[in-house]
């Protein structure tokens, strides 16, 4: 992870995401993000929502602040 791109929040809750990491992710003007908060960290993501075990975009389960495919929670299942 890197570190030194330390920012602000403005008046209205908006802080900016480095052109460096934007570049890094792929993300661009008008891309959709998730955000959700781990303890005390704010994790940003790109959009979609991705299992969080195998990585795939067909999600079809949330637990807490988790994604889980069919395929993912089955095997949790009978684990
Ligand atoms: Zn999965």
């Amino acid at each position: 992870m890197s570190k030194g791109n330390l920012s602000k929040i403005d008046n209205l809750g908006r802080v900016v995401i480095p052109k460096s990491i934007r570049k890094a992710l792929d993300i661009e003007h008008n891309d959709e993000i998730s955000m959700h908060v781990e303890g005390e960290t704010l994790i940003i993501s790109k959009g979609y929502r991705v299992c969080a075990f195998c990585g795939t975009k067909e999600i079809r389960h949330q637990i807490g602040t988790k994604f889980l495919c069919d395929k993912c929670l089955t095997n949790i299942k009978d684990f």
